[in-house]
């Protein structure tokens, strides 16, 4: 045995042995971003309170929403959108990072991503503007489409900043953002030497470690019915993120017709199609959050077979009449096989998850 394993196996005997047990586990929820975030923190280091948790999450998140949020009209992001300049914009590091995954991820999905959408989503009615009471006509699609395109926007990495082609590119950055909340809370708590975390912000999670008991944080895939919850699999979940997009929470109904809030930019109105949703695992937030809208955009075929050519661990459920068929790219297959769930020999505390 090396040194490494006689280390961790000495001090469970210290704690075990001196009848010491872990600290409790924490559990914060609240509001942000027009949604909810909860973080737990399983094993939480010495001095951790439930208040100064809560205070630095907080703060973390409100960070990222001066930073990027559209519906926030002093933020970084919704300035940039105001500035009608078609020369170089220089914008903060962090806004940086956020437009480049974009940007990566749409050049990936051949455009079916696209950060520029933001015209077009406000337009159907589920921007930061109230939903008009009218569908848009077909003038102002194509109107608000002229204003889109992924290739619209040239990046700079150092000093970061930003060209527009046109003074009125507005950029969206919510099929990602939650994700980059979930990394930058992530960060916050590496920092601060919390090993064992869950980060939810809505539909995107990243995990660390192992929960309180000891085992991989259990997700939950929701089935897509718009009409009651109901888990269709559970996921582990440990040094890992996952973020799941559907059609089946976010939408309007029309005329006996549905509309999504995620909008294909190849035709300019929201997406029809048979797949329910799109869950994508990975090592980041910001990518599988983005990832998970993408494959809702390409849809029940071109996205899983985006999966298996660059290799992205993704489960869709796929609308069949009024079956649901669950379909797991072999990434998501050998990611299951290697987290059977494997319980922490040395934690003998009982706590509830
Ligand atoms: P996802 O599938 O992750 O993303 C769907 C969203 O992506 C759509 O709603 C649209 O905005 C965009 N989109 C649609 N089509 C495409 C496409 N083809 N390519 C790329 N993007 C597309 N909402 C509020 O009501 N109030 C707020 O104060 C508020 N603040 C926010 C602050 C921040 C920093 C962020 C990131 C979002 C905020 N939101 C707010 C938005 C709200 O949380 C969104 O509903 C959410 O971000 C969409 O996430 P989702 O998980 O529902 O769907």
């Amino acid at each position: 045995m090396g040194p490494f394993p006689a280390l961790v196996a000495l001090c469970a005997l210290l704690l075990t042995g001196c009848g010491e047990r872990a600290a409790p586990s924490i559990e914060i929820e609240g509001p942000t971003m027009g949604t909810y975030y909860s973080v737990k923190v399983a094993r939480p280091p010495l001095g951790m309170t439930k208040d100064a948790l809560k205070r630095e999450v907080e703060s973390v998140l409100d960070r990222v929403i001066a930073e990027i949020s559209t519906y926030e009209p002093t933020s970084e992001l919704s300035r940039l959108n105001a500035n009608p300049a078609t020369d170089w914009i220089p914008i903060s590091p962090e806004l940086y990072a956020v437009i480049a995954e974009g940007q990566r991820i749409a050049a990936l999905s051949d455009g079916a991503f696209d950060i520029t959408v933001g015209p077009l989503v406000n337009l159907w009615g589920f921007g930061p503007e109230a939903r008009p009471d009218a569908l848009p006509t077909p003038e102002q699609v194509e109107a608000a489409r002229e204003r889109v395109g992924w290739r619209k926007l040239e990046l700079r990495a150092s000093p970061p900043a930003i060209r527009k082609a046109r003074g009125d590119v507005y950029i969206d950055l919510s099929a990602l953002g939650e994700g980059y909340g979930a990394d930058r809370v992530a960060a916050d708590l590496d920092a601060r030497g919390v090993a064992e975390y869950m980060v939810a912000v809505a539909g995107t999670i990243r995990a660390k470690g192992l929960n309180p008991k000891g085992q991989p944080w259990a997700i939950a895939i929701e089935e897509p019915l718009p009409d009651r919850r109901a888990v269709h699999r559970i996921v582990p979940v440990s040094d890992r993120a996952i973020s799941t997009s559907g059609d089946y929470r976010n939408f309007f109904v029309k005329d006996g017709k549905r509309y999504s809030h995620e909008i294909d930019p190849a035709t300019g109105a929201p997406i029809e199609r048979n797949l329910g949703s799109a869950t994508v695992v990975g090592e980041r937030a910001t990518v599988v959050d983005g990832f998970a809208t993408a494959f809702m955009v390409l849809g029940e075929q071109r996205a899983p077979a985006l999966a298996v050519s660059h290799g992205i661990a993704a489960y869709f459920i796929v609308r069949d009449g009024d079956a649901l068929r669950g379909v797991a790219s072999p990434a998501f297959e050998a990611y299951l096989a290697r987290s059977t769930p494997q319980k922490r020999a040395a934690d003998t505390s009982e706590q509830p998850e």
